[in-house]
């Protein structure tokens, strides 16, 4: 069986407050829904996820993908970036779709302290933004099945998870307690319309070469000459 791996480009992401007229001009409308406090007042929102807890979430989102699905999100690039984006739920929402979508194939995938309102990710389009307040608040092994979560919705084009059938063990069960443990399945369409997207966002790979994870670096290093 193959597998379809999808490239990330994840960022320690820290939120620098955008002048409220710069926030008009750029997303053309006036500030919509609930705004995070501290952007709003002028403060710079540092990320605070660091590198090992990044890679743990992915680790644990990919035994649902795979499991799932067979793909696989690999490799992870991680770096820290700080983006200047409105307070607001949806001036941030379009700050992040235009500056986080990566130039080639893949997913960009945010790590940002707090959002605003309660939610503890966003996800559609080619990127991804999880809350890591909201990621801490649960059991253990809730970062990675919110980012698990979040990532279904860039692969399934389904924003109020009617293809989850109010199934709270379904991966895109849409109201879900950080407490209570998520069984993470998809169903058969899902399965489908993820796999579908996937390819086009990451390459198949066949059995014969998934030895070796991209992630470790499998490729020979150029020697200095
Ligand atoms: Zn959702």
């Amino acid at each position: 069986m193959s597998r379809i791996r999808v490239p990330i480009k994840a960022y320690i992401l820290s939120l620098f407050p955008q002048a409220a007229d710069e926030s008009r001009r750029r997303s053309g409308s006036p500030r919509q829904g609930q705004q995070l406090r501290a952007l709003a007042n002028g403060l710079a929102v540092p990320s605070f996820w660091t590198r090992a807890e990044i890679n743990q979430a992915f680790d644990a989102a990919n035994q649902i993908w795979i499991r799932e699905a067979e793909i696989e999100f690999s490799p992870v690039d991680i770096s820290a970036r700080v983006v200047s984006v409105p307070a607001d739920e949806r001036g941030m929402w379009i700050g992040f779709v235009n500056q986080l979508g990566p130039r080639s194939g893949g997913i960009g995938v945010g790590f940002v302290y707090d959002l605003p309102s309660h939610e503890g990710g966003w996800g559609g389009g080619r990127i991804a933004v999880v809350s890591g307040r909201k990621a801490r608040s649960g059991l253990p092994g809730f970062a990675g099945s919110l980012l698990a979560h979040e990532l279904g919705h860039v692969l399934i084009d389904d924003p109020n998870h009617e293809l989850a059938h109010d199934d709270a063990s379904n991966l895109m069960f849409g109201r879900r307690n950080p407490r209570v443990a998520n069984a993470g399945l998809l169903t058969r369409d899902q399965v489908r319309a993820a796999q579908t997207r996937a390819r086009t966002l990451g390459t198949v790979v066949e059995d014969a070469d998934r030895a070796a994870p991209a992630s470790r670096g499998a490729a020979p290093r150029p020697t200095a000459r």
